[in-house]
């Protein structure tokens, strides 16, 4: 491993001073460890965000929603009183994510900017599209766990099971660099492969993100979040899906339905959100929202099987949540 100095950074200012192409954050750790562990990356310095107390914050008034700092850890979130009581489909997501100790060190920007999961990304002997070179070893090989939506020249899924989740309760996020500070709706901060294929999101070398936003959920609200993996513990998703529902008795006014690990992003489902708009809530309506959030879908040789799985998730999702047995 390379030599590397250590920075703490007790501010944001001086975390974007600090950092550059030859360096990088360090919040909770747990994956950028990894990274560095596993040969993927090899910094000159890296800026520990963990300095900067002032990003540890989780804030909750109805008039203006839930505030949370980039270093509040996710074993906070599951935790939080608050959280469960106005947001129990975000309480839930995170729940699911990896173990108690890992859930203990995370922190919210990193799992938002955590890196992919693709074996191949992870393997240091191989120079794939994600690192700037000539193939993607996915499409001929093992990618019974890549994208069937969204994937052009690289298919990774998103890792984050937390992303869908805020989304669906409408999320913004906020980010500072040199140019001053960014607030935008999390669903924009993610980047696809054909917007730019060695990143995940539109975070430059000199930017930190700050604050993670939540509007107070309009009464009615109902949340639900369903994750496959392989085992049930301390383990990615296959497949997960966030559905959060407005309903006025049997009447959904208002969805917001998130598709993860079936995209390079987090994957919203404008279309499903149309069909549940304004319907009584029936098993028939749910798969057919179902089906439409599904619709494009283009699995890969070994990941046919993904696409009726996400399908009957989600429709399983909108039914949970709208209280109506299948
Ligand atoms: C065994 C295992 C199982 C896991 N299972 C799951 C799972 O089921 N679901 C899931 O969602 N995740 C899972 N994870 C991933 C885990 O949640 C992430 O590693 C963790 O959330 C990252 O947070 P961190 O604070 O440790 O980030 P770090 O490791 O410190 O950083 C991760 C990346 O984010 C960047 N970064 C960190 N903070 C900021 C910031 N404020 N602004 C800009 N960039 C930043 C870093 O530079 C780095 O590139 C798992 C991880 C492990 C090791
Ligand atoms: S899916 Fe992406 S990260 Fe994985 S091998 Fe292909 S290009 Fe690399």
């Amino acid at each position: 491993m390379r030599n590397f100095e250590f920075v703490n950074a007790p501010t944001t200012e001086r975390a974007i001073e600090l950092l550059g192409p030859q360096a990088k954050l360090i919040a909770g750790g747990t994956d950028l460890l990894d990274e560095l562990k596993e040969g993927l990356i090899a910094p000159e310095r890296l800026v520990n965000l963990k300095a900067n107390r002032a990003l540890k914050y989780l804030r909750f008034s109805p008039s203006e929603g839930l505030r949370l700092g980039a270093l509040t850890t996710l074993s906070e979130l599951e935790t939080d009183r608050t959280v469960r009581e106005h947001y129990p489909m975000l309480a839930a997501a995170v729940r699911v994510i990896a173990s108690p100790q890992i859930r203990n060190m995370a922190t919210v920007g990193g799992n938002l900017c955590q890196r992919p999961r693709c074996w191949y990304y992870r393997n240091d002997a191989l120079h794939c599209t994600r690192k700037g070179g000539p193939i993607c070893y996915a499409v001929s090989g093992e990618n019974q766990y890549h994208a069937i939506l969204g994937g052009h020249l690289c298919f990774i899924v998103h890792p984050s099971d937390l992303a869908p989740a805020l989304m669906a309760y409408d999320a913004r996020i906020s980010y500072a660099g040199p140019g001053g500070r960014k607030t935008l709706p999390l669903g924009e901060f993610f980047v696809g492969p054909a917007v730019n294929i060695t990143r995940e999101n539109l975070l430059q070398p000199n930017e930190v993100v700050e604050e993670i936003s939540l509007p107070t959920p309009a009464a009615g609200t109902r949340g639900v979040y369903l994750k496959v993996r392989d085992r049930n513990t301390w383990d990615f998703a296959t497949l997960s899906v966030a559905a959060v529902l407005e309903m006025d008795g049997a009447t959904c006014r208002r969805a917001r339905i998130v598709l993860g690990a079936v995209a390079p992003v987090p994957w919203p489902a404008p279309d499903a959100d149309k069909v549940l708009t304004g319907a009584r809530i029936t098993p028939e309506v749910a798969r057919r929202a179902a089906d439409a959030a599904l619709r494009g879908a283009r699995p890969m040789s070994h990941n046919a099987h993904k696409v009726p799985l996400a399908k009957n998730l989600v429709r399983r999702a909108i039914l949970k949540a709208a209280g109506v047995s299948p």
